[in-house]
């Protein structure tokens, strides 16, 4: 599971990382506690945001309601936040990368760390990362290692790292990425942003876990190459099913997904929102069978994701099973068809994409 920014930076502070000082602003919020500078976050679970609009700094309390109105309303890379977090603003003097993965190939975790974060942290040569395995008998190690490549004392360095570190272990964490880890005109380290995956299998560890992104019952995979064809199918077989009838039909599937016998109108919205990550895609096939699940919770989620999601390629829906009638109805009424068929449903993907 993937948590927002504030998420991962309360678990971080919890782990006495330092973190900006900062406030939740939702929908509800009308009075603010906080001074300017600041720089609002729109809270989306995706990366990338400043570059999209989705991180303002505001000088003077005078542009702060429109500010926050305006984040509110823009739609990142298929997520609208439903909450923002603004931060005291940072002078900063350098942006840093840092970062700690497992790496199921190689079996460790790795700390992986450049001397210039920040936005444009793609474009740097994958040979000038440092890269190293790191466990907690090398913390000390890797410490002096990281303090020396990103120049500065192992005092500083090396509290940082068992903190962060100790954060990524109690935390169950598969991913922990410190983007920028900012260096300040006053001369302080602090986490500028965070981006932290839990691993869903260890949640019965974790009763305390309650994030907006919660653990879902979905079972997601990417297909490589990847396609322009979503599917979202219930039941392993049938998903599998789904995607074969897609390439069958010369179209390229873009992934896998079994929504699960218990998903409900959220877990199947954020299956929509899994595959608006993906940069391209010019159909959705949703193929259910239901049993379990009913036709009405993912016709719900139908009707919520085309409200939410502005970019929402076209849907061509089969539903058969457990509460079909309910859900032809509800569809019904916001003008959304359904088909016989998977086979109807492919022949009319085939057609509007010209696959
Ligand atoms: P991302 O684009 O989703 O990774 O969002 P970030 O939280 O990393 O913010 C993007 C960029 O905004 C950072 O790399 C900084 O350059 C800038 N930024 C974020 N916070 C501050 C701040 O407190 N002060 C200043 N001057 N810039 C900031
Ligand atoms: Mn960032």
């Amino acid at each position: 599971m993937r948590l927002l920014e504030h998420e991962a930076k309360t678990l971080l502070q919890a782990s006495t990382v330092p973190i900006p000082q900062g406030d939740i602003i939702t929908k509800d919020t009308s009075t603010y506690s906080i001074h300017t500078p600041i720089v609002l976050k729109s809270q989306v679970p995706v990366g990338g945001r400043g570059k999209l609009g989705g991180v303002v700094i505001v000088e003077s309390p005078d542009f702060l309601k429109n500010a926050i109105d305006k984040l509110f309303s823009l739609d990142i890379k298929g997520y609208k936040p439903t909450t923002l977090l603004a931060e005291e603003r940072l002078s900063i003097a350098h942006e840093h990368y840092l970062s700690l993965l497992i790496n199921r190939n190689t079996s460790d975790i790795r700390l992986i760390a450049h001397t210039d974060g920040g936005v444009e942290v793609e474009n740097n040569s994958t040979q000038d990362f440092l890269n190293v395995s790191i466990n907690k008998w090398a913390i000390k190690d890797r410490a002096e290692q990281l303090a020396s490549y990103l120049g500065y004392d192992l005092e500083i360095i090396h509290p940082l790292l068992e903190n962060i570190y100790a954060a990524f272990i109690k935390n169950d964490a598969t991913l922990l990425e410190i983007n920028p880890l900012i260096y300040t005109v006053n001369g302080d380290l602090v986490c500028g942003d965070c981006k932290m995956e839990l691993d869903d299998a260890a949640s019965f560890r974790h009763p305390d876990w309650d994030f907006e992104d919660k653990p879902s019952d979905t079972n997601f995979v990417s297909l490589d190459p990847l396609g322009s064809i979503a599917t979202i199918a219930n039941g392993a077989g049938l998903a599998m099913a789904t995607v074969d009838a897609v390439a069958a039909r010369g179209m390229k599937p873009a992934n896998f997904l079994d929504i699960g016998g218990g998903a409900n109108t959220a877990s199947v919205l954020k299956a929509f929102q899994r595959i608006m990550e993906f940069p391209h895609i010019d159909a959705i096939v949703i193929n259910i069978f239901a049993g379990i699940t009913r036709c009405d919770e993912v016709a719900k989620a139908i009707i919520e994701a085309k409200k939410q999601i502005d970019s929402l390629p076209p849907l061509f829906i089969r539903l058969a099973g457990t509460n079909f009638e309910e859900a032809v109805a509800l569809l019904a009424e916001e003008d959304i068809a359904t088909m016989a068929s998977l086979d109807e449903c492919l022949t009319a993907a085939k057609e509007i994409t010209h696959a």
